[in-house]
């Protein structure tokens, strides 16, 4: 589908493509980036200054419940935050980095194969399928492991202080 056939489809189920609702629309389809309710509303606000809050959220719902974006809350790396992207594109699966939120898209054969096995194995008909993974970057990997050393060269803290302030409490406890 392309964004033509959205507007096209919206206008024979009798949705009116208000000039708000293009923008926003226009906005998921180009960036082609997964960005959150917040950031399209601000985005959005350059193109429209009179664009308020209320109407991006309504809109983003709509367009929601009508199969036109997907949500994805991305292995809630941002907490609570949702993610909207295009049903435009093919079917991906996502990897997100949970160090920095680095968000890389997978289009590839085993994902169709996926779908056909669970088809097959389950007798399931499948309507959509959304595949997430969760791990470090390749710049994350390298920024951990020089953490981590960080970590190890530290000078070691003597041993013992924990049970001698426990010796210590009780001695004041006798006195
Ligand atoms: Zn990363
Ligand atoms: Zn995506």
């Amino acid at each position: 589908m392309t964004l033509d056939a959205i507007q096209r489809s919206l206008k024979e189920r009798g949705v009116r493509l208000t000039r708000q609702r293009q923008i926003l629309l226009g906005l998921i389809d180009k960036t082609g980036a997964h960005l959150d309710a917040e950031r399209l509303y601000e985005l959005a606000k350059e193109k429209d200054p009179k664009i308020n809050r209320v109407t991006v959220y309504r809109t983003l719902k709509m367009l929601k419940t009508g199969g036109l974006v997907d949500e994805l809350d991305l292995m809630h790396y941002g907490g609570d935050q949702h993610y909207y992207e295009t049903r435009l594109k093919q079917e991906h699966a996502h990897a997100i980095c949970l160090r920095c939120g680095r968000v890389e898209e997978f289009f590839g054969e085993p994902l169709q194969r996926l779908r056909k096995q669970i088809e097959s194995h389950f007798g399931f008909q499948v309507l959509l399928a959304r595949t997430e993974v969760g791990g470090y970057c390749a710049h994350c990997q390298t920024l951990r492991a020089r953490e981590l050393e960080e970590v190890r060269l530290l000078p070691i803290e003597p041993p013992g202080p924990p049970a001698r302030r426990r010796g210590g409490a009780l001695r004041a406890r006798r006195t």
